[in-house]
């Protein structure tokens, strides 16, 4: 009988992940003759050696947590087998930065994308409106469906129209602290580069948050404000805002793509739905890619607090100067208090899904996501809503929740994500392309149709890490060319703009 397909990520590990479609069966054998004491579902992990109680569990070469109980070799580590270390001590963490060489650059790599007057590209022509105050989505989601219906089609340059949806705005303390965090999220979303900084401002009249304050300094910017006297009654109302959107959609329609070296991109990549090969196949191939996008000059921004929270000892290592590695701390300290107010800490990160999915707990999800970041050196930390202002690899601030970090690193300057699911997640943005790459082919061919790669290629053997990442970044490529078109766009697929807002509410 042959081996069950399982991996060792590290020779110190102490574990291997059963990574055969079907799971491991009792009796069955690992490559180095463990043999299986019980059913091991896919992606959960057994033991290699005899474990006594308290002994480290070893996974990514660092310890992930310590047996609850004794547990024999060849049993599976569920997760109630796993009793969860502290996180890192941020005070008494050693600053020690060993940051890797530069790498390799990847000349000569273009895209087509909508270049703008502030110098960033974008990869989609989209009218924007912003909303200064929740008030007034009902009126901006009507006039977007009217502009979509009664306009676009006499500017077929125009990608789409979207309203910058949102719930802050008014009954909140705009002058606490935290609320720059919202505000400054709002007003840099309102310059994604897929807008091509033609976005329209849509206020009431009466909100704490003026719009003025999503201008950020552009005198040009329009404001229409629903209260103002000039509109006698709704229909005059959608009239005032649609004059005010003509002109750009004038402008934006006459905009084409033009061939942009690749250090004009910027990429985000997060992840949702984690499963045990997360780690292991989608987001490897994502770093792999991501490697290749700084080597071509270009930016990617990680984030996603919680699930780096536990592996900031690695990334510290990896910053490129002194200030970043005391900015990754300081996020990180920030991210700290901000839960312990809510009564929470970094372990109400992991879901259901999680755990059935073979992640014990956020030390081993955490493990498995920072690979998404590749191994370039990090070159800048954004603070929760601040714009991209550096090329490399950066690590934007972000909760790890799927729709808000989407949300902030749109704000951030992001014209595209990349998002890995194992347990599969038909997430998608209207601002940017998503390019959904799934942890696992059981996944990627239930989800045929909602999936754009398929990197279980890696843990079935079809393909190698390399040829899945090079895939990924020339699917990027493609994408941000608007050669090929991503699932979530094709079927449709949007979530909602969610802000964070870690301020309080009146
Ligand atoms: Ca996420």
């Amino acid at each position: 009988m042959s081996a069950v397909a399982a991996v060792v990520v590290h020779p110190a590990d102490t574990v291997a992940v059963v990574v055969a479609s079907v799971g491991g069966r009792a009796g069955q054998t690992l490559a180095d003759g463990t043999a299986l004491r019980e059913n091991v579902p896919l992606g959960h992990k057994v033991a290699l050696r005899d474990l006594a109680e308290g002994d480290p569990i070893v996974r990514y070469g660092e310890v992930i947590g310590r047996a609850a109980a004794a547990i024999p070799r060849g049993a599976w580590i569920s997760e109630a087998l796993v009793r969860m270390p502290p996180a890192p001590d941020l005070a008494a963490m050693p600053r020690t930065r060993r940051p890797p060489p530069p790498m390799e650059p990847l000349p000569g790599q273009t895209f087509e994308g909508f270049r703008n007057p502030d110098g960033s590209v974008g990869v989609k022509n989209v009218l924007a409106i912003s909303i200064s105050v929740q008030c007034v989505a009902g009126v901006a989601a009507h006039v977007v469906e009217r502009v979509k219906r009664e306009l676009l089609p006499r500017f077929p340059h125009v990608d789409d129209v979207v309203a910058l949806d949102h719930a802050y705005g008014c009954g909140v303390a705009i002058d606490a602290p935290d609320a720059q965090v919202p505000i400054r999220t709002l007003r840099n979303l309102a310059r994604n580069p897929n807008f091509g900084g033609e976005t329209l401002i849509l206020g009431l009249g009466c909100e704490k948050l003026l719009p003025e304050r999503l201008k950020d300094g552009d005198a040009t910017a329009d404001i229409v404000r629903l209260q103002d006297d000039a509109f006698d009654g709704f229909e005059a109302m959608v009239q005032g805002v649609i004059a005010a959107a003509l002109p750009r959609l004038e402008r934006l329609n006459a905009r084409r793509r033009e061939t942009c070296p690749v250090s004009d991109l910027v990429v985000g990549v997060q992840c949702g739905g984690s499963d045990a090969l997360s780690g292991l196949t989608a987001n490897p191939a994502v770093g792999f890619a991501a490697d290749l996008i700084v080597r071509a000059g270009g930016s990617v921004m990680f984030s996603e607090v919680t699930e780096v929270r536990d592996a900031i000892h690695l990334l510290v290592e990896r910053a490129a100067s002194d200030e970043v590695a005391e900015a990754l701390i300081r996020e990180m300290a920030w991210y700290d208090a901000y839960l312990a107010r809510g009564g929470a800490d970094r372990s109400a990160n992991t879901t259901p899904g999680n755990k059935s999915g073979g992640l014990a707990n956020i030390v081993e999800k955490a493990l498995g996501s920072v690979v998404k970041s590749g191994s370039a050196p990090i070159v800048d930390v954004l603070a929760p809503g601040e714009r991209i202002r550096t090329k490399g690899m950066i690590f934007a601030a972000t909760p790890a929740s799927d729709f808000i970090c989407g949300t902030q690193q749109l704000a951030s300057g992001i014209a595209l994500q990349v998002f890995t699911t194992g347990r599969g997640t038909p997430y998608g943005l209207a601002a940017a392309p998503v390019v959904k790459v799934a942890t696992n082919s059981t996944l990627a061919t239930r989800w045929r149709d909602l999936v754009d790669l398929d990197a279980g290629r890696i843990a079935t053997g079809e393909a190698s890490l390399a040829e899945v990442g090079w895939e990924l970044y020339r699917l990027i490529l493609d994408v941000a060319s608007g050669r090929k078109t991503v699932a979530a766009d094709r079927l449709g697929l949007h979530n909602g703009l969610a802000l964070f807002n870690p301020g309080p509410v009146t």
